[in-house]
């Protein structure tokens, strides 16, 4: 090999390994630019065990914007956030880009969980502004994941893998989160990971179960129909909340199966019920985003045989809202067929009067919230007044929610509310019990059980 071929080796090799130092995009450190800044850090502070912090930020949603506007502005944006990150960094602490739309820092001097709460903050704030593309601006959030050395890992690969593990509960816990890792959130992503096996488990072995709330008619006390309740009773957890299960759920992606045995046992069990009592069921927001839901709950009445005149659906606004196209054309279908529409939860989260008058509804279920201050807080009084003289012009029945003593359903009455549902009409109860109170109390029911 002649000098200058040598040389020109050398020169390729230094070249070589000082793009593996920088990222040729954003000119930004590498991975391995961090791996050696975290390791003469920790070198540094053998004798001197003060901590230090490494963090990593994640771009939100940023495939979608990516295959709208084109891979070029992906990259415009990619070096505007590494142009806005190295501006804002400390003295002393380093950025680095691990390809794709993640970002990482080394922070020498933050050295506790609230620091590194406060410099995500700060990351947070500056990457939320508009990025400049020229023709338009385009808006971004960021998840972060933070590492505390020597706590969350005394090598770079463990600590990493820390900020990594704080990143993806960042990640499912939505947009713009920040987590800084510690024992507490691993026990508490362990927990999670375990009742999503279980559950799981629970809906592939048919283990969940429906329960039935009776909703009666406030003039004479009447059963009308029944709400149908999910319930969960795992061998190892214990019981848990439909409130748990169901959400979770919904962000691990098997709603679906979970809704359609619900609804199937719930309208199994209804069958068998006097024909002029409704069913009511719950349906979640996830499935008010879901294009499929109308034609895959017909399908079940069908195959059930249940009327879908007797069938209501309770929702929230929060779902309405989320999705509004596909969760008004759910309802439109579903109208169609004769099923009705409650909106559950009223006066909780958003309560626009407007979405009253939008025609979506049949019934307004008034929130427990309200229910049980009814006769200790004159306000909560005034609002059932008022809602029930709205639903009244705007022909919507009102139903109270956890009704659970005579004084609040004397109230309710006095108000002019139709119907309630609460402990002290009946709790949630399984099919044969519900089956055996109807048996008992239900007059027509033994007419027509006799006849
Ligand atoms: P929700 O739809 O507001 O259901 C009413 C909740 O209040 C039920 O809790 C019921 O047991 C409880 N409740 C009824 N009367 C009283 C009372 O007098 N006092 C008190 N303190 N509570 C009363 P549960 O069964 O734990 O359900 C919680 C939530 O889980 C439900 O709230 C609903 O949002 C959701 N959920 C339950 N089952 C299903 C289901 O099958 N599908 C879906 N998507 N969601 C469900
Ligand atoms: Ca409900
Ligand atoms: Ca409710």
């Amino acid at each position: 090999m002649s000098s200058s071929e040598m040389q020109r080796l050398q020169a390729s090799q230094n070249e070589l390994q000082a793009m593996s130092y920088s990222d040729p995009l954003t000119g930004l450190g590498s991975r391995y630019r961090m791996r050696d800044r975290v390791r003469i850090l920790a070198a540094e502070r053998a004798s001197d065990p003060a901590p230090f912090t490494i963090g990593i930020a994640n771009l939100d949603a940023f495939k979608p914007i990516n295959d709208l506007f084109g891979a070029t502005a992906g990259d415009e944006i990619l070096c505007q956030v590494a142009h806005r990150l190295k501006a804002c960094i400390p003295d002393g602490a380093v950025v680095t880009r691990h390809g794709g739309d993640e970002f990482a820092f080394v922070l020498p001097l933050v050295f506790e969980r609230v620091g590194a709460e406060k410099f995500g903050q700060m990351i947070r704030e500056v990457l939320s502004a508009p990025y400049d593309l020229g023709d338009r601006n385009v808006r971004l959030s960021a998840s972060f994941g933070f590492a505390i050395y020597p706590f969350a890992g005394g090598e770079f690969e463990d600590l990493l893998k820390s900020a990594e593990t704080a990143l993806y509960r960042s990640k499912r816990r939505g947009r713009g989160q920040i987590t800084v890792y510690s024992q507490e959130i691993v026990r508490e992503m362990r927990r999670a990971t375990q009742l999503e096996q279980a559950l799981r488990n629970a809906i592939i072995s048919d283990a969940i179960d429906v329960h039935f709330q009776p909703i009666v008619s406030l003039a004479n006390n009447h059963v009308v129909g029944f709400e149908a309740l999910a319930r969960w009773q795992d061998p190892d957890l214990g019981f848990v909340s439909p409130a748990v299960f169901v959400p979770l759920a919904e962000d691990r992606g098997f709603i679906d199966a979970l809704s359609d045995t619900l609804l199937r046992k719930a309208t199994e069990a209804a069958l068998s019920w006097p024909r002029e009592l409704f069913l009511s069921v719950n349906l979640s927001s996830a499935q008010l985003m879901d294009p499929g839901t109308s034609s895959s709950i017909l399908a079940i009445l069908g195959r059930v045989g249940f009327d879908p005149h007797r069938l209501e659906l309770e929702i929230t606004e929060t779902a309405v809202m989320t999705s509004a196209d596909t969760a008004h054309r759910i309802i439109d279908d579903l109208k169609a067929a004769g099923v009705r529409i409650s909106l559950d939860d009223f006066g909780t989260g958003q309560s626009s009067l407007g979405r009253l008058r939008d025609f979506l509804f049949d019934k307004v279920k008034i929130d427990r919230a309200f229910v049980s201050r009814i006769n200790s807080d004159r306000a909560s009084a005034h609002i059932i007044k008022a809602i029930v003289a709205l639903c009244e012009g705007l022909d919507l029945t009102v139903v109270a929610e956890g009704i659970e003593d005579a004084a609040e359903a004397a109230k309710l009455r006095a108000l002019g509310c139709t119907m309630g549902q609460g402990y002290f009409y009946g709790k949630p109860a399984d099919a044969a019990a519900t089956l055996r109170f109807l048996n008992e109390t239900h007059a027509s029911f033994a007419d027509y059980a006799t006849a």
